[in-house]
């Protein structure tokens, strides 16, 4: 009996000795990320020295110098790149449309190249326009009346969702395959309603795709306000023309890297924790929430670490993923040579959700692995990480998905996340400093605890 009672004691001092040594370790995160600036301060030098950076640009390859010279400062015990080849789709001159109609007269509009799309040549496009909320809306028209018309879809995000990530979801199909489908009909070009909630002069860009065995038309996003307008005279004026010209191509595919910069862990070296963000961004906006806030917030975890002297067990291994927004190259070529190498990643954690603040962490994996983080909940707590749930873990760590690694994503604030997403409103001075350095401690926080008690 006493020798239990002996050993409950020790383990009970123990336990408090490492809850109090964790207590201690986690707010030194925070209280440095919140009294220093600097992964405030490298975002606004990669949005305004750097800007937008969609892969294959020169501005892409400026970030990828930038962020591999920050890396190198750090003392890292590692980095390097990781070479990739990237498609290189360039939007040309800016983009220019119109309304025209005899009642009316002519009102020009905001409108912008989805990713991926081919242009309308000099001369334009120009032709009568059929709105559509749905495909089943599309697909209930006769080919002959849809044959030369150019289609607009102008389904809204629905704004009864309190995540709004869940809105864009449901509508961003109409993005990426309306051109297909409404080609198909033999429509001329589409035009499709930004995917945002607000209501704004913004167009919202976006990749889009294309059916080798479907003939290709040119597709753009319109501004939600200008989206409105067109709708409101559309039912006024039926015989209304839209123009639009745009004059972006596919050039020749380039190479490109995936940058990694890592601390060595001092027990475990080959099992790596994952930290990553993408860091490419569309050209319109300088890409400052999607995603240089993930890229700054992750190096900003390698500096805490390297400023509060604190050595991991395990290999904390950050990576900027190149071209998350075209073809996901970065993320799969990480991934191929990750299985190549036989490495073991322990988790992977991304920080793609914009720069507000952090709520807590979506989790892919088994439910052994969910409960061991959820049982962390009061630790997170403390810090206002309410959210722990099941749910998807990033785009570029999701091919990693094969190699059975736990997923997780950093979950913020999102009703202000596609005010700004893929847009010229994506800027700094729409990132607030201290929410977004409450993300870097957040995901601190929780590589310190999958370092410290495993997964
Ligand atoms: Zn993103």
């Amino acid at each position: 009996m006493k020798k239990i009672i002996i050993v409950l004691l020790v383990f009970f001092a123990h336990n408090s000795f490492s809850q109090n040594i964790d207590s201690i370790i986690i707010n030194k995160f925070f209280s440095e990320a919140l009294s220093n600036n600097l992964a405030y301060d490298n975002l606004r030098y990669l949005c305004k020295n750097i800007g937008g950076r969609i892969c294959g640009s020169t501005q892409s390859e400026y970030a990828v110098s930038w962020i591999k010279n920050l890396l190198d400062k750090l003392n890292l015990d590692t980095v390097f790149l990781q070479e990739l080849m990237v498609r290189n789709w360039i939007r040309g001159d800016k983009e220019y449309a119109y309304i025209s109609s005899q009642k009316f007269g002519k009102i020009e509009v905001n409108i912008s190249s989805l990713g991926g799309s081919i242009g309308t040549g000099s001369n334009g496009l120009f032709g009568k326009v059929i709105e559509v909320k749905s495909y089943e809306e599309l697909f209930e028209y006769d080919k002959d009346y849809i044959t030369d018309k150019i289609i607009f879809f102008n389904q809204h995000l629905n704004p009864t969702y309190l995540n709004t990530f869940r809105a864009y979801g449901e509508v961003a199909k109409f993005r990426v395959a309306g051109a297909m489908n409404a080609a198909k009909l033999g429509a001329t070009g589409v035009i499709i309603r930004s995917l945002t909630l607000s209501n704004d002069y913004y167009p919202h860009t976006g990749i889009m795709s294309y059916n080798d065995s479907i003939k290709k038309i040119p597709a753009v996003c319109i501004s939600t306000n200008d989206a409105d307008t067109l709708s409101t005279l559309l039912k006024l004026d039926k015989e209304l023309k839209f123009y639009f010209r745009t004059n972006c191509y596919e050039g020749e595919e380039k190479t490109s890297y995936n940058v990694i910069g890592e601390i060595r862990g001092n027990k475990y070296p080959d099992k790596i924790i994952l930290i990553g963000a993408h860091l490419d961004s569309w050209d319109t906006g300088e890409g400052a929430h999607d995603d240089g806030a993930g890229i700054v917030q992750c190096m900003e975890v390698l500096r805490l670490f390297k400023t509060l002297n604190i050595s991991p067990n395990h290999t904390i291994r950050f990576c900027a993923f190149m071209d998350e927004e075209v073809a996901q190259r970065g993320g799969k070529k990480y991934a191929e040579i990750a299985k190549q190498k036989n490495e073991i990643h322990i988790a992977a954690i991304e920080a793609d959700a914009g720069g507000t603040t952090p709520f807590g962490f979506s989790i892919n994996a088994d439910d052994i692995v969910f409960d061991k983080i959820k049982k962390w909940s009061d630790i997170f707590f403390q810090y206002n990480l309410f959210l722990i749930v099941k749910g998807g873990g990033g785009v570029d760590i999701s091919f990693l998905k094969e190699l059975n690694v736990p997923l997780i994503g950093l979950i913020t604030d999102s009703q202000r996340y596609f005010d700004y997403h893929h847009s010229p409103n994506d800027r700094f001075e729409n990132v607030h400093k201290r929410e977004l350095q409450l993300g870097s401690a957040s995901i601190a926080m929780l590589v310190y605890l999958i370092d410290k008690y495993d997964l």
